[in-house]
């Protein structure tokens, strides 16, 4: 996946169909009401530690329907779905809902960074995004605290395959 948010804009990147279907989605109904006041980038946390993050801008390329160029970005992924930009934006974009579905459409098309790929192989695996240290089990048994409940990963597995998200996960975007 390679970072695409810098480079000029072509006609030919624009596809005018994109912000119908993301508003055909939940959460994505009320994209085209965004008149782009950027409380939503002034009051994300995300944004405020990063040069790069911006939802106002997110949300505007996909009215503008430069659809290749928001699921090819990385900064999509940087979202930590707080919901503050959802709770003050005046128009009453659901900002952190459309970034999900901008995610999802993204994971469809296998553009989804290798972290989080990694992190849907340890679910899979033992049931908790990352694994633990045997180090760390053993400092907590030291310390008496009682031993962490044992993960799941028949059930979690059955729920991923369920929504098909391990065959996007092995999908390579290209
Ligand atoms: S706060 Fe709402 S209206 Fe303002 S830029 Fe963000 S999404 Fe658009
Ligand atoms: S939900 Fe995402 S975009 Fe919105 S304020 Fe939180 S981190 Fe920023």
């Amino acid at each position: 996946m390679t970072e695409t948010m810098e480079k000029p804009i072509g006609a030919s990147e624009i596809n005018p169909k994109f912000k119908y279907e993301i508003s055909k989605m939940h959460g994505g109904e009320k994209l085209m009401r965004c008149f782009q006041c950027g409380t939503c980038t002034s009051d994300c946390p995300i944004a405020r530690f990063s040069d790069t993050y911006r939802p106002r801008q997110i949300i505007r390329m996909a009215q503008l329907g430069l659809k290749d160029r928001v699921l090819k970005s990385d900064t999509l992924w940087l979202c930590a779905a707080c919901f503050t930009c959802t709770d003050r934006c005046p128009q009453d974009v659901e900002v952190a809902n459309v970034i999900r579905v901008l995610r999802n459409l993204a994971a469809e098309q296998g553009f989804m960074p290798q972290v989080f790929k990694e992190q849907c192989a340890s679910i899979l695996e033992s049931g908790y995004a990352y694994k633990i240290p045997e180090l760390r089990m053993k400092k907590r048994e030291s310390l008496g605290l009682p031993s962490l409940p044992k993960g799941n990963p028949e059930s979690i597995g059955k729920t991923l395959r369920e929504v098909h998200l391990l065959k996007h996960v092995e999908k390579k975007g290209e």
